[in-house]
C-alpha cells in the first residue's frame, strides 16, 4: 500500500544522514560533557558543534543557544523565566505579558499558568487570515508590560506574521519580544543578528532532526530566571546532564536545512502552490483558510465550507489510502476535542471550527506522493458526499 506522509506539522521523519550520525555517536561519545578528562571534553566538543550548527542555521550566536528538551521547555522557560523577574520581587513595576490569540498550547497554557500566579496577560486579536495587525500590539502596549510573545508561524494555518515589525515595535518600547519559532526554524531564514527578537523557541522534531530536544535562543544580557535548580549546565539556565545524543542530532538536523533551504522552499512553496488550485479547483466549495503567500512553504489548511462536519471523515478515508493528514482541530483544541482555537480566534464559528484538513508537506514528499493526493482527495469525498445523509440540499454536490 501507498504511503505518503503529509503531516509534517506535528512532527517529521528525521533524515536518515541524522540518524546514522546520532547512532555512531551514541556510542562514541558517552562521556559526561562536565568531565575534564578527554572522554567528558569529547562530549562536550559534540554540544559545542552543535551549538554552532544551529546558531548558523537562526543567525545568531552560539553563546545564545540553551539546549532544553523540546519546543514546550523552550517557551516555558522564556516565558516563565521572563515572569519570575517581575513576579513577587518587584510588584510595583507590575507584570503584564501580550501574546497572540492564537498560540499553541505550549505558548497559551504557560500564560494561563502565569496568570494563576499573578501575570496579567493580554491576547492579541487575529483576523480572519491568520496574521496579527501591528497597530494592535502598538496599542496594547503599557508601562508595566515586560513581555510580547506572538508565534512566528501558526501551527494549525501555517501563516507567518509579521515577526520583524512586531519586535521593532515592542522594542521601541523598551519590552522583550519571544517568538514560538517551533514550526519556522528549519523551513525558513532567520536572522538574529539582526532581527528585533530576544527569545526564540524551537525544536528538533520540526525539521527533521529527533525528538526530545529542542532550543531557547536568548539574546545576550536579557536576563531569565530557570525553571530547574541543578548542576548548572546551559550556564546555569537550563541544567541537567546534558542529552550528547540528541543535542548532536539537532545540530546535524540545523546543518541540513540550512544548505537545503534555499531549493527546500522554492521546491515546497512548487508543490503548495499545486495543491491550493488543484484542491480548490476541482471540490468547488474546498477553501484555503489562512492568508494565501504569508504562509510556511509547506502548509496548507482547507475548510469545506457547508460541510465541516466532513473533514474528520476525510481524513479517515484519506489515512484509508495511506495518506496521513491532520484535521485542525485535532491538533489546536486546547484537549477540549471541541472546536479549533485557532480557528475560532480567526473568527469562525464554532462549526466552521470543526472542520477543517490540514496537509503539511517536508523533506521527503515527492511530485509523485503529491500526484497521489491529489488523485485521492476528490474521490474520498465525493464517496462520503454520496453515503452522507447529513447534507443539506443547498450544499448538496459539492463537497
Ligand atoms: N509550538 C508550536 C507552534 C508547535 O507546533 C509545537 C509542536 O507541535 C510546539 C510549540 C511544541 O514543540 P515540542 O513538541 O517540541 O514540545
Amino acid at each position: 500500500m501507498n504511503h505518503v506522509y503529509l503531516d509534517n506539522a506535528a512532527t517529521t521523519p528525521i533524515d536518515p544522514r541524522v540518524v546514522s550520525d546520532m547512532h555512531a555517536a551514541s556510542v562514541e561519545y558517552y562521556g559526561n560533557p562536565s568531565s575534564l578528562h578527554r572522554t567528558g571534553r569529547m562530549a562536550r566538543d559534540v554540544i559545542e558543534k552543535a551549538r554552532v550548527q544551529l546558531a548558523n542555521l537562526i543567525g545568531g550566536n552560539p553563546d545564545e543557544i540553551y539546549f532544553t528538551s523540546s519546543g514546550t521547555e523552550a517557551a516555558n522557560l522564556a516565558l516563565a523565566g521572563v515572569a519570575e523577574t517581575c513576579i513577587g520581587t518587584n510588584k510595583q513595576g507590575g507584570c503584564h505579558f501580550i501574546a497572540s490569540s492564537f498560540e499553541h498550547p505550549a505558548v497559551f497554557e504557560t500564560c494561563q499558568a502565569l496568570k494563576r500566579r499573578g501575570v496579567e496577560v493580554s491576547f492579541l486579536p487575529v483576523n480572519a487570515t491568520g496574521l496579527v495587525d501591528p497597530s494592535d500590539l502598538s496599542r496594547a502596549i503599557r508601562p508595566d508590560t515586560r513581555l510580547v510573545s506572538v508565534m512566528a508561524a501558526n501551527n494549525v494555518v501555517g501563516t507567518l506574521q509579521p515577526i520583524a515589525e512586531l519586535g521593532r515595535i515592542t522594542r521601541d518600547r523598551g519590552v522583550l519580544f519571544h517568538t514560538d519559532a517551533v514550526q519556522a526554524v528549519g523551513k525558513i531564514p532567520f536572522h538574529l543578528k539582526t532581527q528585533p527578537i530576544d527569545l526564540l523557541s524551537l525544536s528538533g522534531h520540526k525539521f527533521n532532526g529527533p525528538k526530545g530536544v529542542g532550543a531557547l535562543f536568548v539574546r545576550k544580557g536579557v536576563k531569565l530566571t530557570p525553571l530547574l535548580h541543578g548542576g548548572g549546565q546551559e550556564q546555569g539556565l537550563r541544567p541537567s546532564t546534558e542529552n550528547i545524543t540528541g543535542i548532536l542530532g539537532l545540530g546535524r538536523a540545523a546543518e541540513i536545512a540550512k544548505q537545503e533551504m534555499t531549493s527546500e522552499v522554492s521546491r515546497l512553496v512548487d508543490l503548495r502552490d499545486r495543491i491550493i488550485d488543484s484542491v480548490t479547483a476541482s471540490i468547488p466549495n474546498a477553501y484555503l483558510i489562512g492568508d494565501r503567500y504569508l504562509r510556511l512553504p509547506g502548509h496548507l489548511c482547507f475548510g469545506f465550507q457547508g460541510q465541516e462536519g466532513e473533514a474528520i471523515r476525510v481524513l479517515l478515508a484519506l489515512d484509508e489510502h495511506g495518506i496521513a493528514v491532520s484535521s485542525g482541530s485535532a491538533c489546536s483544541s486546547h484537549h477540549t476535542g471541541g472546536p479549533s482555537s485557532v480557528l475560532m480566534a480567526m473568527g469562525m464559528n464554532p462549526i466552521q471550527a470543526r472542520g477543517s484538513l490540514r496537509i503539511s508537506l517536508g523533506r521527503f514528499n515527492t511530485d509523485t506522493d503529491v500526484d497521489y493526493f491529489l488523485n485521492i482527495l476528490p474521490k474520498v469525498v465525493s464517496q462520503l458526499r454520496r453515503i452522507s445523509t447529513n447534507l443539506s440540499s443547498s450544499t448538496k454536490g459539492h463537497l
